[in-house]
């Protein structure tokens, strides 16, 4: 089997991967800083506690462990920090990604998966928005992706790197069953916010309802977690049989209100969620919905596991377990 080597493999989408991969047999090891991921989300023997900037180091393990491809996930997340502190974003995600090509160069490695995001589309005004819409990003933990997409593309047209640049939408849920959820901290994101607003009774606060959607809330694209983490197979066997590098938009096609997702959390958990409407939250795009049709048609990928419902459900059984 190959032997893949997942960077930020002890976070949330990484993690969900990880497990993925060594279901489906892929020997995999973890580099991870558990600056933001958790040890216990991994496999003790797999994980290596390290940096991404830690080049040697990294250079030890794409060589001594064989490594035949990368799956390239550490990197910082969250948008409205990104516009409080841009600079910690270009160097952790652009400087962090340039020293582990830097590594994989050196080591030979030449496949890569990549994290990439819808917020490279920024406010355009297009919906669903396919691969091929101009880079137009909101924010600079955006921008820090298409930074990197960049490079990755001239590596490939001159120097043989292959890459999948994976364009996330909102990724949600959890495999219960696994023991993975979503555990950020802070956390920024919509549904564990909307659970954590029902455990302690302290209102979320909805990011402006004022935007030019039907009910004036943001719209967003929402993708559970395990059918991301089969995007990720999918792509490291296309480019393990050789396949050329390319792009592909991870989403559903389906766009959902701030408002709708939160009346399902109510139906699903059959609670109510305290609410209460605040201003815009800086670098939010109106609506980022996926034209997934290119990954369907080139890579046999489909969603399993992401209705509102299903995805709510796994979240929630996670957030409540014992
Ligand atoms: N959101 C919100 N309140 C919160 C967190 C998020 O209204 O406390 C909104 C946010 O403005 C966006 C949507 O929920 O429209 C999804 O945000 P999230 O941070 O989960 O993902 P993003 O779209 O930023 O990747």
């Amino acid at each position: 089997m190959p032997r893949i080597l997942v960077t930020g493999g002890a976070g949330y989408i990484g993690s969900h991967t990880v497990h993925q991969l060594r279901t489906q047999g892929f020997d995999t090891i973890v580099v991870d800083d558990l600056s933001k991921g958790h040890a216990a989300s991994v496999p003790a023997e797999a994980l290596h506690v390290g940096s991404i900037f830690d080049r040697s180091q990294l250079i030890e393990i794409l060589c001594g462990e064989r490594i035949d491809a990368v799956v390239h996930f550490a990197a910082f997340i969250a948008v409205g920090e990104s516009t409080r502190e841009p600079q910690r974003y270009f160097h952790n995600n652009v400087s962090g990604s340039l020293a582990l090509l830097s590594a994989m160069s050196e080591a030979g490695v030449n496949k890569l998966v990549f994290s990439s995001t819808a917020a490279v589309y920024g406010n355009i005004d297009v919906s669903p928005i396919p691969e091929d819409t101009r880079y137009d990003p909101a924010n600079p933990y955006g921008e820090t992706k298409v930074m990197v997409e960049r490079v990755l593309h001239w590596l490939d047209q001159c120097a043989g790197l292959r890459s999948v640049r994976l364009r996330y939408f909102n990724a949600c849920g959890a495999n219960p069953d696994a023991g993975l959820g979503e555990r950020h901290d802070p956390e920024t994101h919509l549904i564990p916010l909307l659970f954590r607003a029902i455990l302690t009774g302290k209102p979320i606060t909805l990011f402006g309802d004022d935007y030019p959607t039907p009910d004036g809330t943001c719209i967003r694209d929402y993708i559970h977690v395990d059918d991301l983490a089969n995007a990720h197979i999918a792509a490291l066997k296309h480019l393990l049989e050789g396949g050329s590098s390319d792009v592909f938009n991870v989403g559903t096609g389906e766009g959902l209100s701030v408002k709708e997702v939160l009346a399902a959390v109510e139906r699903v958990t059959g609670r109510k969620v305290p609410h209460v409407i605040g201003p815009r939250r800086e670098g939010d795009p109106a609506r980022l919905v996926a034209d997934s049709t290119k990954l369907r048609r080139a890579l046999g990928w489909q969603p399993v596991r992401s209705t509102l419902d299903d995805i709510i459900r796994d979240a929630w059984t996670f957030e409540t377990r014992a």
